[in-house]
Order: structure tokens, then C-alpha cells, then sequence
């Protein structure tokens, strides 16, 4: 559906009425926001128990994450879920430059000092033909004027959604390859964040790897129970 909307024209109702970044205020007032969730790993917190903003979920006061903080200002539900769909699986320029211009709209307090993209192993993205963390990376880095890192997925894994937490986190043990030199502050782009486990395991890497803080941004994060 993206692929057709005409530029000056909303993106998600086709109505003439869209604005520079495309789309209309109806249409952005009825996505769905990731308001009220834990700042360093964005997992949506129930309502009833999210009274102040910095409050952290159970799993990083638990067992905190590699990284420190985490954006991302959608949840993938709805038309932000068609979206990221769209341009996943027909590799849309339209919706990719959607996604960017709302991730621009809800940018994280520091970009810091380069993006690095959650990288595909060569198979699947010869697969898929399309590498869409590393395209928003991309586009992120040159409309920000930020180097963009590159790392490699040198591990062949599973599907992650079906798995449990552990079982993710197990095995993406070993599985990327990060450049030798690493700037001190680090932003990992992805497409959707589901549990995080993928940016954790980058992050413990780019640490290790001499980088003092590694970030996570996305446009949209899985809704609570959904992960
Ligand atoms: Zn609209
Ligand atoms: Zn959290």
C-alpha cells in the first residue's frame, strides 16, 4: 500500500492533506505510541503500573542489558506494523523513508558518536535481497551526518521470534563480527526490537570491543506478551 501513496499525499489514507514528512495529523494522532515504557529497553509497561517516566521494566532491573538506553517510539501493531512489513518484505523506498522521517520525529537524546546496523548474514540477505536495519542505518547516517559502522553476521540463526529469551540470547553467542576500532558511543539501528537480546549481544561486543556505551534505535518495539 506505501508503494502507491504520491508524495503530498498522507502515506496511510491517501488523503491530499499530508505534511513535508507524509503523512496526516489524523493518521500520526491514531499510531500507535510507545508511551510509558522502560527507557533502557522500551518494553511497553502496563499501564497501571507505568506512573513515572524512568521507570525500568522487571527484566533490566533483573538482568540489565548491555546497552543503556533504548528509542523507540511505536509499537509494531497496526499501520506501523504494515509499514515495517512493507518495507521488509517489498523492500519499499516509500515506506523505508517513512519509517526514517518518524524515527527522526522521536530521535533518542544522544545519537552519539556513529550507527552501526544490525547486520544479516550473507545467506539470508541474499535470501531476502534486502538488508532493511542496514538501509534505515543508511539513510539515518547520511541525513544525521554520522559515520556508519559495519559489522557481520557470521552465524546462520533461527528464527528468533518462536524462541524464548534464553534461547536467543544462547545463540547469538559468537554470531557478529565488529569493526577493529570502535568509537566511544555507539547507536545500534534495527527495524523492530523484539526482546533487545540482538542489540544486548552487540552491545557486549562493541563493549568488549572498546566502546563505552552502546545505544538501541527503532522504529517500533513488539507489544507487552508478544515477545
Ligand atoms: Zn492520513
Ligand atoms: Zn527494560
Amino acid at each position: 500500500m506505501f508503494k502507491k501513496a504520491l508524495p503530498g499525499y498522507c502515506a496511510f489514507c491517501l488523503s491530499p492533506r499530508a505534511n513535508i514528512e507524509g503523512w496526516c495529523d489524523a493518521c500520526y494522532a491514531g499510531l500507535e505510541h510507545n508511551r510509558g515504557a522502560c527507557p533502557r529497553c522500551q518494553e511497553p509497561l502496563a499501564a497501571l503500573k507505568a506512573p513515572e517516566h524512568d521507570r525500568l521494566c522487571g527484566h533490566c532491573l533483573a538482568d540489565p542489558p548491555a546497552f543503556t538506553a533504548t528509542r523507540a517510539a511505536f509499537l509494531y501493531e497496526g499501520a506501523i506494523k504494515a509499514l515495517v512489513r512493507d518495507f521488509k518484505f517489498h523492500a519499499s523506498p516509500r515506506a523505508g523513508t517513512l519509517l526514517v522521517e518518524l524515527m527522526l520525529k522521536h530521535p533518542p537524546l544522544e545519537v552519539g558518536d556513529a550507527l552501526l546496523a544490525v547486520p544479516m548474514h550473507p545467506a539470508r540477505a541474499r535470501e531476502r535481497g534486502f538488508n532493511q536495519a542496514q538501509w534505515l542505518a543508511a539513510e539515518l547516517a547520511r541525513r544525521l551526518d554520522v559515520p556508519l559502522l559495519k559489522a557481520k553476521c557470521v552465524k546462520r540463526l533461527p528464527t528468533q521470534r518462536t524462541l524464548s529469551r534464553r534461547q536467543r540470547a544462547a545463540n547469538l553467542k559468537g554470531a557478529f563480527e565488529l569493526p577493529e576500532s570502535l568509537p566511544a558511543h555507539i547507536t545500534v539501528i534495527d527495524d523492530v526490537i523484539t526482546t533487545g537480546a540482538t542489540g544486548h549481544e552487540l552491545a557486549r561486543q562493541a563493549l568488549r570491543g572498546g566502546a563505552t556505551r552502546v545505544d538501541l534505535w527503532a522504529p517500533a518495539r513488539t507489544p507487552l506478551g508478544r515477545s
